[in-house]
């Protein structure tokens, strides 16, 4: 049996502290990180327990976005009446995920630091994963790999990030707010998750030590209209084959800007300017929206078992579109 210390703190910078013993992890709703445990590929020395931080707020901010704090639960979230009236992409992203009961459970700051569910990764008896023992090789890369990444398969790692909640986050352009021991910093979300060319072993760029406070989204110009879409093996209860955060903002019938993100397609989501730049100043038709997805793929190098997820994404790209678009 492994044994760990269970430590509540009651501030942010006592949770940061508590932190600083090797081996702590932040411990919020325990969603993921007790399935990783039990199964062996997690061995915390000390649970840090986040609980109790007063993070548990949706606030209007200053700038008239709005500020999620990292402790409220993925139902509070998605339920809030400020993030389903400007922002309900973020709404159905979440809503796609999990179960009502894992849903009300898990919190923002955990949904974003969950790991990859590559059953290779997520069984230690596979021997060859670089993102558990760097340097020991892929078991997907020549094993099952039909729900794995399409983009960045180039390096050590060809997992996909699971998170619904990020792939829309990605779209709106979401800040992180986080603190550690050297202070308060922000991390745009773009620069938040990492390709696994260098670590492997790594999802983000936040220290051990570091925790997320806060995620901030701008204002909503109140002419936008989105869409989630989520393609799965399943109905519930299944992570995306592929998926599609589509944001447009409108002047008149001629889109103003365009946010397009894929899930389930690489290690972090998948911001597609090249299509963004395709949609914006066009009339939404659907020739330009077969043009925006051929663009948003472009690139794509499949893996042995994947490959229809490019034409997934494709027709999922047109489709996320033309409900955006129906408003
Ligand atoms: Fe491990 Fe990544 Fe390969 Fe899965 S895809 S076996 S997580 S290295």
């Amino acid at each position: 049996m492994r044994t760990f210390d269970h430590r509540r703190a009651g501030t942010v910078d006592d949770a940061i502290g508590l932190a600083s013993v090797p081996g702590a992890r932040y411990f919020a709703g325990g969603t993921n990180l007790l399935d990783l445990m039990k199964s062996g590929v997690e061995n915390p020395t000390v649970l840090v327990d986040v609980n109790r931080l007063g993070l548990d707020a949706v606030v209007r901010t200053a700038a008239g976005g709005i500020a999620i704090g990292s402790g409220v639960t993925n139902s509070a979230v998605a339920n809030h009446p400020l993030v389903r009236t400007d922002y309900p992409v973020l709404s159905q992203a979440i809503l796609s995920g999990a179960t009502t009961q894992i849903r009300n459970m898990a919190t923002v700051g955990g949904n974003l630091m969950q790991r990859t569910r590559c059953p290779y990764f997520m069984d230690p008896r596979f021997e060859r994963c670089n993102k558990r023992y760097p340097g020991s090789g892929c078991a997907a890369r020549d094993g099952f790999n039909r729900e794995h990444a399409v983009f960045g398969t180039g390096g050590p790692c060809v997992a996909v990030h699971p998170s619904d909640m990020a792939v829309a986050l990605t779209a709106l352009d979401a800040v992180m707010h986080v603190r550690g021991p050297q202070g308060d910093r922000t991390i745009p979300i773009g620069e938040f998750f990492v390709l696994p060319d260098f670590h492997p072993e790594r999802d983000n760029t936040v220290a051990a030590t570091e925790l997320i406070t806060a995620v901030e989204l701008p204002p909503n110009s109140g002419s936008s209209r989105g869409w989630y879409l989520k393609v799965r093996d399943r109905h519930s209860y299944a992570f995306a084959l592929v998926s599609v955060a589509a944001v447009l903002r409108f002047d008149g019938d001629v889109i103003e800007s365009a946010a397009v993100a894929l899930g389930g397609v690489a290690a972090r989501p998948w911001r597609v300017p090249a299509a963004e730049a395709l949609l914006t100043g066009r009339r939404a038709t659907m020739e330009v929206f077969r043009c925006a997805a051929e663009a948003a793929l472009e690139g794509a190098a499949p893996l042995s078992q994947n490959e229809f997820k490019v034409t997934l994404a494709k027709n999922s790209v047109v489709r996320a579109l033309t409900t955006a678009a129906a408003g």
